[in-house]
């Protein structure tokens, strides 16, 4: 049998056991038939083979982000994005959005995204009054960057049937002044829950997922961990599109929603489908549930008080026994689960409930995640390693946000996503982006894992560096083993499904300092080149 498609003269990062470092390698269909040195590929082709000659770039496994939100990344593309470098004050926002409404049918939603007001000129957010300034015939809103806190004007206030009177839902705040007048800011749970007045249509959904994908193909990302989407609608129809081929990125979706999580998750327990369900494009997996808030809010629940505010300790969404009602129920059930938890009290309490729950119903190889895992102290680490649970670090962050932690979490910083402690512990730890809150870009992630430094060059928690080898097999193999996907998936290995990429360079040979300007030339899923930009075909 002869190849498909050959790549030769690279420089093949495999990830397999022993971080092996290859030459070349042959592609049969949708699987890998052979990885070697050059010569030996060679004898696999014949007059149909296509080649690809390297020219020492590396290739190696495709991106396993495995903590993103699809959907969310998709219909932000179709908003107004707070992060374009021209957006420096809060009048920008206001101008931009205002010429927005313009154009935009009366009563049609505005709606902007990624905005950080510590990126901003007047460092605060936009009052009510601004709000309402852009438009009093539009509903708007517009979403912090972390996704967990949206200012929205009077007339969305009003759809959403919020006033003066409106209780706080569990784990939110419908923001007040101290006169106890709104000030159109939602955090947490009430964002959450106004997301599902905010509704995207089926159509917008669809067009979302498809830049989304495109996105993620020129970036390198061949699977992906959706860690949520809006509700039951966007869950269905990002099925349907991964069923129809419309969708030709892997997708580990877990059970968890945005816009009310626990409703979500408790519904898709009670209709019996479980971890596992699927094929190798669309597979179901771990019920979640949120513990705290967002690391940068600043929501997040900590054991101590933030540094920047010592009687703010942030928000928990449950009680330990509110969590164990769902997680240790889904856990005797059979499930993967996870939970978001960003804040040593958060994990600590998660960590309770697997402690618990494993006591009450053993289980091997049970593989629960926690996604984030931010400030995770030497203690916290040890009960990670002891229940076997596998956190999900997010590489990127400190890249964007990591002026934000040090403000607000101080010395706690030096345990912030600790992917060298977790490595050194013997967890295996998994790494996503979690866009749209950051960048996609996985370079950006492998750039911080490696040199721990805010985009500023300020150092952050240095003693958590990784090696770059390490750091990729955060992204490919260990992604794929939090999916229980090691054996199809995650190196470049004989049998294993032909998902891999190229980039522009080798990165090897590139400086610590430039691995974030590395770019892709192309990508591949199940053997079909979904991503190219420019090689030499021969
Ligand atoms: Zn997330």
């Amino acid at each position: 049998m002869k190849a498909s498609v050959v790549f030769i003269n690279g420089e093949v990062i495999t990830v397999d056991n022993n971080d092996s470092v290859k030459q070349a390698i042959a592609i049969s269909g949708n699987k890998i038939m052979a990885v070697g040195s050059t010569p030996e590929i060679e004898h696999l082709i014949d007059s149909n083979t296509k080649i690809i000659d390297l020219d020492g770039k590396t290739l190696m496994p495709g991106i396993i982000d495995a903590h993103l939100h699809l959907v969310l990344y998709g219909v932000f593309q179709l908003n107004f994005s707070c992060k374009d470098p021209a957006i420096q004050s809060i009048e920008d926002v206001l101008s931009s959005l205002a010429e927005r409404a313009k154009t935009t049918p009366k009563g049609q939603w505005i709606r902007a995204w990624g905005y950080n007001e510590t990126l901003i000129k007047e460092q605060r957010y936009p009052t009510l009054q601004e709000l309402d300034s852009i438009s009093t015939d539009h509903p708007v809103v517009i979403t912090r960057t972390c996704g967990h806190i949206g200012l929205v004007n009077s007339y969305a206030l009003k759809l959403a049937q919020i006033d003066e009177h409106t209780p706080n839902p569990q784990g939110g705040i419908i923001e007040k002044d101290s006169s106890g007048r709104l000030t159109g800011r939602l955090i947490e749970g009430s964002y959450m829950q106004f997301n599902e007045v905010a509704r995207y249509t089926p159509e917008e959904l669809e067009q979302a997922m498809q830049i989304a994908q495109q996105h993620f193909f020129e970036n390198g990302i061949t699977s992906v961990h959706e860690a949520g989407t809006f509700d039951q609608e966007s869950f269905r129809l990002m099925q349907q599109a991964s069923n129809r081929g419309d969708l030709k990125i892997r997708i580990y979706a877990v059970i968890g929603a945005i816009n009310d999580c626990k409703e979500f998750t408790t519904n898709v327990m009670k209709s019996g489908v479980v971890t596992g369900t699927g094929n190798d494009f669309f597979k179901v997996g771990p019920a979640k549930l949120f513990t705290d808030g967002s690391s940068t809010g600043p929501t997040i629940a900590t054991r101590e008080g933030y540094t920047s505010d010592p009687n703010n300790n942030g928000i928990l969404y449950y009680s330990e026994e509110e969590l164990y009602e769902v997680l240790g129920e889904a856990h005797k059930l059979g499930y993967q689960v996870t939970v978001h938890a960003q804040g040593d009290k958060g994990i600590e309490m998660y960590l309770n409930v697997i402690e618990r729950a494993l006591k009450e119903s053993p289980r091997d190889d049970h593989r629960h995640r926690i996604e984030h895992c931010g400030v995770t102290p030497p203690d916290l680490q040890e009960r990670i390693k002891q229940l076997q649970m596998i956190p999900i670090p997010n590489p990127p962050f400190p890249y964007e946000f990591g002026e934000i932690y040090i403000h607000n979490y101080g010395e706690r910083t030096d345990y912030m996503y600790p992917a060298r402690d977790f490595i050194d512990q013997g967890i295996i730890c998994a790494a996503g982006s979690d866009a749209p809150v950051t960048t996609v870009n996985p370079f950006i992630g492998l750039h911080t894992a490696v040199n721990r430094e805010v985009e500023t060059g300020t150092p952050f928690g240095q003693q958590q560096k990784t090696s770059l080898l390490e750091a990729i097999r955060l992204y490919t193999y260990n992604a794929a083993y939090a999916s229980f996907d090691e054996q199809i998936k995650g190196s470049l290995e004989v049998g294993k499904l032909a998902d891999l990429i190229v980039l522009d360079r080798s990165i090897l040979s590139t400086k610590s300092s430039n691995i974030k300007d590395i770019g892709i030339e192309l990508t591949m899923i199940d053997g079909e080149i979904v991503y190219e930009q420019s090689l030499s075909v021969i």
